[in-house]
């Protein structure tokens, strides 16, 4: 069957993700299987590579690219491969769209810019050890402290992809 959703732009992006992925990571999969994880450096490659900039907008040091096809194409040729790029899926494809939409501008030029290149590593935390799939539940609270400088956060959180790395957290409390 032909396929009409991607276009010459996402056939190129495929070309250089699949050269990416047999030159860099099919040799070294095995010792991150082995380990567990993939090793932080490998989140900086990625970003001198641009794959964490693409759907970030341009003022802040992306490609502004509103569709998620890049992305999508990525997942194939790592499914192609037998590989996987880590928890840098979850800081892009969950983390993002929350810093585009609840960020405000003074937060999205701080961070953007290190998230686009890779030098802060983003998750987000919202299973707790008694909470899955009903996230009513949660029980981890935030309070704005007494100066009002910033918010006390208290609780457990579990299963959080890329927690390891992670610079900054999404905590949802
Ligand atoms: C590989 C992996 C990565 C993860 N990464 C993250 C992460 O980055 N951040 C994070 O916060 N969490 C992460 N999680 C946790 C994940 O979000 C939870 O495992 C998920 O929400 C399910 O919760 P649970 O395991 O407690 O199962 P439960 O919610 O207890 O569900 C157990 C079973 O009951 C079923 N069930 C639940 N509710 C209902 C219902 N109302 N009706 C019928 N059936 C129901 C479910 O389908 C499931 O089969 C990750 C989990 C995995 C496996």
């Amino acid at each position: 069957m032909r396929r009409t959703v991607y276009n010459e732009d996402h056939e190129a992006f495929r070309e250089t993700i699949r050269a990416f992925i047999e030159a860099e990571v099919v040799p070294v999969h095995d010792e991150w299987y082995a380990a567990g994880q993939a090793p932080r450096d490998f989140y900086h490659q990625l970003g001198e590579l641009g794959v964490f900039g693409i759907e970030v907008p341009e003022e802040y040091g992306g490609a502004g690219e509103e569709s998620f096809k890049f992305q999508a194409v990525i997942t194939e040729e790592c499914a192609r491969a037998g590989v996987s790029f880590g928890g840098s899926g979850v800081h892009v494809a969950l983390c993002l769209p929350y810093l585009k939409a609840y960020a405000t501008d003074e937060q999205k030029k701080r961070w953007l810019p290190d998230f686009v290149s890779g030098r802060a590593m983003y998750a987000i935390a919202m299973t707790e050890p008694g909470t899955g799939s009903d996230l009513a539940g949660m029980k981890t609270t935030a309070r704005l402290s007494e100066d009002g400088t910033h918010y006390v956060l208290n609780g457990s959180k579990t299963f959080i992809t890329g927690g390891v790395h992670a610079d900054r957290v999404i905590v949802c409390a």
